[in-house]
Order: structure tokens, then C-alpha cells, then sequence
């Protein structure tokens, strides 16, 4: 039934060029989908305006299109959707579970370092307190209210069962003072609206996965499958950067290395399949799965890579 079909996504944020990491994290979204004769999705979060650069939004398609890694459906621009974004906070706000809070940025900042001085979380006095007409018009951002005293479990297919204490989580901005909304909102009525199934993303956003699934919980929206992925180390081990090499995909296709020999390398990147190191996509597409994802990073062997490309 259609209600079964796997749906993925890769949700870049076009503040700079496609590097090996997003490179992985789409690939591995295009090979479950693949997998699972599902759909795979693009959708580039551009919510970020200072930040997010018509270059970048290119430079991401060349680099996925040279990888030859293509959306079944058009891209999917976060930016356009804002109304959207916003009806839903005017939905969390009638049924209770978001709040207007109208403390300034400076009451804020006091308010919150008096909590990480008493070390308890930061709340807002305007949780529990009804705003007057007057305090409406006044400018003020919306926050989620999340459930106090209880726990949130995420059931991630790579990480395992995962929990938090709300106590631990405040009560995050959903909407900013100037109507923009936020990226943990954005994401979780993005990938609702647009069917996905399956969230596989790096583990930096292990945290976010927690207070999104909140999110989904107020809405009465069903959680997608959350898999995160050991981000990408160096050969030493240490967290990937410039001086290991060469870091943006098209980098790698000026000095002449084969989309082909770069996808067989890049599945190979933190998921296992026995010992072939040697694959075609057509087998990456029958074996990949989300079980033989480690829970280690994965370190990015420049030799090997080299090694794959010359087998090619
Ligand atoms: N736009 C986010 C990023 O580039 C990814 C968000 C997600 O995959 O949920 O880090």
C-alpha cells in the first residue's frame, strides 16, 4: 500500500558546497530508499537568509548530480513554506502546547544565566502566564511547551533506544520575534508534510531528534525512523577537516575520480557488508541496509579511496 512506501530525504542547509559528509548522508538515503523501491527527496533548507547562498543551493545539485544521486520528486525550498510553518505554530498554540513569550532578548539572556547559575533549565515567566490584549501586540517570539517531569525516548536504528528527561530540554523557540521560524519546527513539518519515513542524518542531531519527536507528539503526527550516523573522522582519528585533504565532492571530480568508484567508497564509509570492498551499485542497492551502519565514526582512508578509484 502506499501508506508503506519508504520515504528518505536530504535537507541540506546551502551555506557552502556539498562536502564527503553531506555527500555520505545523501547517499545513504538514496540507497535505503533504493532499497526499499521507495522515494528519495531533496529538500534544501534555505531558512537561514543571511547565511544561505544561490551558489551554494548550485554547488550542492552539481555535486549530487555528478554523483549521480537525483531526487524522484522537484527540490523541495524550506523558505517557501513559512506560512505553512506558521499555521502549524497557530495550531500548537491553540491546543496549549506552545506559548507566546514576550520577555526581551536582554531579560532573557539575565533569566537564563541565573538558571545556569542555579544549574536548573531556563524557563520563561510566560509559560504559565496569560497574556492581557495589551501584551499582544507587543513583540514577542513563540515557544514550544513542552511536557514537564517525564521522559522522551528515541528509538534510533543506529544509535538504539535513546532517552532525556524533559527536565533536561527547554522550551525551544519555534517561532522568532520577526515571524521567521525555526529550523527544529521547519524540519519536523517538512519532512511531515512531504511523507518521510525515514530520517537518516549525522549524529549531531541526535539531541534535535528528541525535542522534534515532541514536537510530533503535540501534533499527534506519527515519528518518522530516525537512523544517525557516526560523523566522518580523519585517518587519525580526528574530527575531518582541511588538512586531511580534500573535503568538497567537486574537488574530487577535478582531480579525475569517478562518481562510481566515489558512491562504491562512500557506502562503504561507516556501513558494512561483510568484506567486499569492491561493489556496483546494483549490489549497494540490494545489500544496504541499516543495520550494518556502526556506531563508530568512520574514518575517511584517502588511500583507500584512491585504491577503489584505480579498481574502477
Ligand atoms: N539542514 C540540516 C543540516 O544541514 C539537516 C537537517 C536534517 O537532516 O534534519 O545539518
Amino acid at each position: 500500500s502506499p501508506s508503506s512506501t519508504v520515504v528518505t530525504r536530504f535537507a541540506p542547509s546551502p551555506t557552502g558546497y556539498l562536502h564527503i559528509g553531506g555527500a555520505r548522508t545523501a547517499l545513504f538515503n538514496w540507497l535505503y530508499a533504493k532499497r526499499h523501491a521507495g522515494r528519495f527527496l531533496i529538500r534544501v533548507e534555505d531558512t537561514d537568509r543571511e547565511r544561505s547562498t544561490d551558489e551554494a543551493v548550485k554547488a550542492i545539485f552539481d555535486g549530487l548530480s555528478w554523483l549521480e544521486l537525483f531526487a524522484d520528486e522537484e527540490p523541495v525550498f524550506q523558505f517557501s513554506r513559512a506560512d505553512r510553518h506558521r499555521e502549524v505554530v497557530d495550531q500548537l498554540l491553540e491546543t496549549g502546547h506552545a506559548y507566546r513569550d514576550f520577555t526581551s532578548a536582554e531579560d532573557t539572556g539575565r533569566l537564563r544565566d541565573e538558571a545556569k547559575a542555579e544549574k536548573r533549565t531556563f524557563e520563561s515567566p510566560w509559560r504559565d502566564r496569560e497574556p492581557t490584549v495589551d501584551d499582544l501586540a507587543l513583540p514577542h517570539v513563540v515557544r514550544f511547551r513542552r511536557p514537564k517531569a517525564t521522559t522522551v525516548t528515541v528509538a534510533d536504528e543506529v544509535q538504539g533506544s535513546v532517552s532525556w528527561s524533559t527536565e533536561d530540554l527547554d522550551d525551544l523557540v519555534l517561532l522568532r520575534s520577526d515571524g521567521a521560524p525555526t529550523y527544529n519546527l521547519a524540519v519536523v513539518v517538512d519532512d511531515h508534510d512531504m511523507g518521510v519515513t525515514h530520517v537518516i542524518r549525522g549524529d549531531d542531531h541526535l539531541n534535535n531528534a528528541a525535542r522534534q519527536s515532541l514536537i510530533y507528539d503535540a501534533l499527534g503526527w506519527t515519528r518518522p525512523t530516525f537512523a544517525h550516523i557516526p560523523l566522518i573522522h580523519g585517518p587519525d582519528g580526528a574530527k575531518l577537516s582541511k588538512r586531511h585533504g580534500a573535503q568538497a565532492v567537486h574537488e574530487y571530480a577535478e582531480m579525475g575520480y569517478l562518481p562510481e568508484a566515489m558512491r562504491n567508497y562512500l557506502a562503504r564509509l561507516g556501513w558494512a557488508h561483510g568484506d567486499d570492498e569492491l561493489f556496483s551499485d546494483a549490489q549497494a542497492v540490494e545489500w544496504f541496509d541499516l543495520a550494518g551502519i556502526g556506531k563508530a565514526p568512520a574514518r575517511l582512508d584517502f588511500d583507500k579511496l584512491a585504491h577503489v578509484n584505480a579498481h574502477w
